[in-house]
């Protein structure tokens, strides 16, 4: 960890070093080797240092109750999406029906009309419709790619 283990009194990085003892066991340890410092010299044994670091670790992961609130919350919003989701397909389903038959009936209207005028108005007005119609299609496909459970 060197580089990111710093000294408690100038606050500079620790340079690390290895001592050996008596039976040629080498023993990792922090060193402070910033002039002026108070602690200048001092070492501390690598397994205190990456121990208290552990322990720092431990302390950031959070507990299982913040783990259950967390995707409890979690649960709860992404089921509030679902629905809004299913919500939404529903209304365009029933927006195609509705289109559906707004052009049945203008179909039937060109079957009964005798006018060559009206007849082009409300086949424009059919096209129109299919386009809607195909529009709403296209859109509930993307929902139902981007929501494959409902
Ligand atoms: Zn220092």
């Amino acid at each position: 960890m060197r580089g990111f283990v710093s000294c408690g009194e100038c606050h500079h990085p620790m340079t690390s070093n290895f001592s050996t003892g008596r039976h040629g066991t080498k023993f990792p340890y922090y060193v402070c080797r910033h002039r002026g410092c108070e602690k200048f010299g001092k070492s501390v044994a690598r397994a205190k240092v990456e121990g208290a670091f552990e322990e720092l670790l431990r302390q950031l992961v959070p507990s299982p109750e913040l783990f259950a609130l967390i995707s409890k919350l979690f649960r709860k919003r992404w089921n509030e999406a679902e629905a809004k989701v299913k919500e939404t397909r529903t209304s365009m389903k029933l927006e195609v029906a509705s289109l559906e038959k707004k052009i049945a009936q203008f179909l039937d209207r060109i079957v009964e009309s005798g006018s060559a005028t009206v007849i082009g108005a409300y086949e424009r007005k059919v096209e129109e419709l299919e386009r809607s119609k195909l529009v709403m299609l296209q859109k509930n496909r993307a929902m139902r790619h981007v929501c494959k459970r409902l």
